[in-house]
């Protein structure tokens, strides 16, 4: 890297700096404007930002883009414009009897300039949804985009110039050694989406300068079919699920945890579902293209790896597209030695792994890392709720796939190796603020009773507190 990127690093941050110090609680009306244009940003730009998309991933769904790049920031914007009034005031907190009549109260303070780094799977999104958090709650922001989809970062980078001033909002193009030194800045807070390997990494380079870090990690998220599910409906949003961006989505169901007896017809059911929803895979405009050679040639190696080791494999068409998409396949008898049962699949591909107990399923889950999403499908409530009970989940959607993400009034995140921290809603401003804690003393405290010297007034007074606290 040669030094005009670091360089302009440094200026940004330090620019960005200044013009927080200058302005370190910004009104609502500031941020609401802040917001709006964030809103307008997407609004103008959206059909270039879907073609940018498209030309990066090789082809991406331009209904795909609208759906869960564009319209979630436009959504995430109008909730926190809506909710914003009320996640700023400072509100009364109790007060313990014997420190009355001072008052407890709690203020959302902006941290400063905060740093964002955002993958390529959803461009878009995963950008502008952690930066209209920071907004919100008053912050500076700087974005790092991925250097995978180069059209898309270079287009936000250009759009946020023209709708923010550099010390409000800046994007800063370029690779994973940008990234790097990015990382390794003095932000006030540094949010990071992306694999759990570059987030431990993120991690230590914050802790140079003790940078509170949000980490949105990735991992295996499994999806449990119960013996009381309903086999075509199941499948029907299973397929959604994991071929939504071609299953290129953090929380796309990575495996299936079925019944043996219903292994068979659940793959029959998906391939069914499958067709339906892309009756071809070649030229489908409605089917995402794989982000690049090498992730391309990353699947067909865990495909490989998989039939080699004696895996089943069923692929949903009969064709040979000539481009990046790949067919939908599914694997049957995989076992823990096949790399698709290792590591992230992050593409089309869906294991399908036999279970003979429940209590199995949920040995299999807690044996591996925590993941970001679980599914279960069902109608047998008692079993549903044991897997909830004794498994852990960033996150759970029943019954269905992908929808606990799209909640605003949830929180989003990881937990363990798929991540630290959450966002969307209150709980991203929440992330992006400091919620200082002010005791305001009355002129008339009782506190003055334990001051020295020492002696029975002290010694009578803790004796009565413990027996009233
Ligand atoms: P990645 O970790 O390779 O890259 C993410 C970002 O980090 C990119 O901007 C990249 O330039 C930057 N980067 C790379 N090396 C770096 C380094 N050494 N220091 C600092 N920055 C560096 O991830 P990816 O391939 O872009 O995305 C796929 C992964 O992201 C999957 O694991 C997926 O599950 C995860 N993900 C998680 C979420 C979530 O919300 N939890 C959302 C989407 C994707």
């Amino acid at each position: 890297m040669d030094h005009a990127p670091h360089e302009r690093l440094h200026l940004v941050l330090e620019q960005q700096r200044a013009a927080f110090d200058q302005d370190r609680l910004p009104s609502l009306a500031q941020r609401r404007d802040r917001l709006a244009r964030l809103q307008r940003m997407t609004r103008q730009h959206a059909q270039a930002l879907a073609e940018a998309m498209s030309s990066d991933f090789g082809h991406r769904s331009a209904h795909e883009s609208r759906l869960a790049d564009l319209f979630t920031v436009e959504t995430g914007a109008q909730h926190a414009i809506k909710h914003l009034k009320r996640w700023m005031a400072v509100k009364r907190a109790p007060t313990a009897l014997h420190f009355l009549p001072a008052s407890n109260r709690l203020m959302p303070q902006p941290l400063g300039v905060v740093g964002i780094v955002s993958p390529w799977n959803y461009p878009y999104y995963l950008a502008m949804a952690p930066a209209l958090a920071a907004l919100a709650a008053g912050n500076r922001v700087m974005i790092k985009p991925s250097e995978l989809t180069p059209r898309t970062s270079a287009l936000m980078a250009q759009i946020v110039a023209e709708h923010f001033a550099p010390e409000e909002m800046t994007v800063i193009t370029g690779d994973a050694e940008v990234g790097k030194a990015f990382t390794e800045l003095p932000f006030d807070h540094l949010f990071f989406t992306g694999s759990t390997a570059v987030g431990r990494i993120v991690a230590q380079a914050a802790a140079k300068h003790l940078t509170p870090v949000t980490l949105e990690l990735g991992g295996k998220s499994p999806a449990i079919i119960d013996a009381s599910a309903d086999l075509a409906l199941t499948a029907e949003r299973l397929a959604f699920g994991k071929l939504l961006n071609a299953g290129q989505t953090c929380v796309a169901p990575d495996y299936v945890l079925a019944p043996r007896a219903m292994v068979q017809p659940l793959a029959e059911a998906l391939i069914a579902a499958v067709r339906r929803h892309y009756p071809r895979i070649s030229d489908n405009p409605d089917y995402t293209a794989i982000i690049s050679p090498r992730h391309h040639a990353r699947l067909q190696g865990l495909l490989e790896d998989a039939r080699q080791r004696g895996a089943t494999l069923l692929r949903t068409h009969e064709e040979q597209p000539g481009d990046r998409r790949l067919v939908p396949t599914l694997l049957l008898n995989t076992t823990a030695a096949m790399t698709v049962m290792q590591e992230e699949i992050f593409g089309p591909l869906l294991p399908i792994v036999a279970y003979d107990r429940p209590d199995d399923a949920i040995a299999h889950i807690n044996a591996g890392d925590r993941p970001l999403a679980l599914y279960w499908f069902g109608r047998n409530t008692a079993a549903r709720d044991e897997v909830l009970a004794r498994t852990h989940a960033g996150g759970v959607t029943v019954n269905d796939c992908i929808w606990h993400l799209g909640q605003e009034e949830q929180p989003f995140g990881g937990v363990g190796a798929s991540g630290m921290g959450s966002y969307h809603g209150v709980w991203g401003f929440n992330t992006f603020s400091k919620l200082k804690p002010v005791f305001v003393q009355s002129r008339w405290a009782g506190t003055r009773l334990f001051y020295p010297p020492y002696g029975d007034t002290f010694d009578r007074l803790l004796g009565l507190l413990k027996k009233i606290v």
